[in-house]
Order: C-alpha cells, then sequence, then structure tokens
C-alpha cells in the first residue's frame, strides 16, 4: 500500500497496520516505509520488544536483511514519552507487546502521528494473535502480507512450527519455522 499525496490525511495522525505470517515481508514492507519518511526528513522512532533478540538487539531486521536503529522496549507504555517529537513511529514485533498497545496507538495517532504496526496476526496453531486482531480493527489501512508455502507454492498466510513444542512464543527463524498454505498447514503434535 502506498499513499498518494493527494489521500495523505491532513492535520489528523493515523495507524497502519502490517499483518502476516513468518516470511512474508512485515518488516521489510515496515522498514520501506519508514525508510521513505526518513527520506521525507520526517522524524522517525522505531520500537521493539525486547523479546525478539534475533540477528540484533538495536536494530529491526527482516529475514532479507535490510534494517534500521529500533529502541529496545519491555512496555510499550514507554513509547508515549520516547516519541514525543516523532512525527512516524514503527513499532515491529507488535504481537509480542501486552493488549496496553490498543490504547497506545490510538493516543500516538490522536496527538498527530502515523503509526505504523507490523507483527504476527496468526500464532503456530493459525489462533488470532492478540494483541493483532484489536489492532487491526482500530487502524485506517491494513496490509497483509502472504508468504510462499514451501510445500505446494501456494500464497501462505500460516506460519508451520516444525518443533513439536507447545509453548506459544518460540523466537527463531528458518531452523524452526516455516510459510504454509491453508491446506499445507498443521498443528504439531504436542508432547
Ligand atoms: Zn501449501
Amino acid at each position: 500500500m502506498e499513499f498518494t499525496p493527494h489521500s495523505v490525511p491532513k492535520n489528523t495522525g493515523w495507524i497502519e497496520v502490517i499483518a502476516g505470517c513468518m516470511f512474508s515481508g512485515k518488516t521489510e514492507e515496515l522498514i520501506r516505509r519508514l525508510r521513505r519518511a526518513k527520506i521525507a526528513k520526517q522524524n522517525v522512532k522505531i520500537f521493539k520488544p525486547k523479546i525478539d533478540t534475533r540477528y540484533s538487539d538495536k536494530k529491526i531486521v527482516s529475514h532479507s536483511e535490510q534494517s534500521l536503529p529500533s529502541v529496545l522496549l519491555e512496555d510499550i507504555n514507554d513509547v508515549i514519552e520516547l516519541s514525543k517529537d516523532a512525527q512516524v513511529i514503527g513499532i515491529d514485533e507488535a504481537q509480542f507487546f501486552s493488549n496496553d498497545i490498543i490504547d497506545i496507538c490510538n493516543q500516538l495517532a490522536g496527538n498527530g502521528k502515523r503509526v505504523i504496526v507490523a507483527g504476527l496476526d496468526q500464532d503456530y496453531r493459525g489462533i488470532p494473535f492478540e494483541p493483532m486482531p484489536q489492532l487491526l480493527s482500530i487502524a485506517e489501512y491494513i496490509t497483509k502480507t502472504l508468504a510462499i508455502c514451501v510445500e505446494c507454492g501456494n500464497p501462505a498466510d500460516k506460519t508451520q512450527r516444525k518443533t513439536e513444542s507447545s509453548e506459544r512464543v518460540i523466537v527463531g527463524a528458518s531452523d524452526i519455522y516455516e510459510a504454509r498454505c491453508r491446506k499445507c498447514h498443521y498443528i504439531p503434535e504436542e508432547k
């Protein structure tokens, strides 16, 4: 999704959500939008949850290794104070934040900021991953990114876990996860 100049909201903020499974290019799309805002000389601040330490601590990094500097947060409520001067706020891996993020995003947009949030919309079982469903509801602009099913080549929106753990969150990349379509995705047996 791209904004044409005449369609950019004026004198108000808004929320954009980029949702999808792993390997669907969510972070790449987030980085693309934030880079363009930086080129337009806008003040951009980027945040991600402290839980996600793969690749790099102080950057958001896509699977294709594009990156932008970011601030690690334990508590999403800190965003308000840390982004006072920002015009554009990027939040990656939103599914790892508490439901407070819903109110925080509304507050930021209400204060005139452009808020761009990326996250996993389903867990490895295909169950909606809070707070993404709520964020999708309050956003003005929604992009669902699809990956390619590694089994059959169809568009894929599910994250297949290749281990047997039943913990909801295991941080990892292609060693334990792959993208699958609805037909090829299955819930691993729990041990
Ligand atoms: Zn498939």
